[in-house]
């Protein structure tokens, strides 16, 4: 398992995400982004945008796709 925290995933906070690849860690992103937007979170809201507009144009987000894997690939195991 490894962790990354929202920030480190273009978010505000320090939220810890873990995983086993950086899908796990992406998509536990997404899923707390939208929440975050659930709750009406403010500072959450340009990386929700930004999350949303990767699942729409996933050609144009894999460089922000492969940068998220390369630094979960750096990351120490847990
Ligand atoms: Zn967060």
């Amino acid at each position: 398992m490894k962790t990354m925290t929202c920030r480190q995933l273009g978010g505000p906070c320090d939220l810890a995400h873990h995983g086993e690849t950086h899908d796990d860690v992406i998509n536990a992103q997404d899923q707390h982004l939208k929440q975050a937007e659930k709750d009406g979170d403010e500072a959450h809201l340009p990386a929700r945008k930004e999350m949303k507009g990767r699942w729409r144009h996933p050609k144009k987000s894999l460089g922000w796709y492969n940068d998220m894997k390369k630094a979960f690939a750096e990351l120490p195991e847990d």
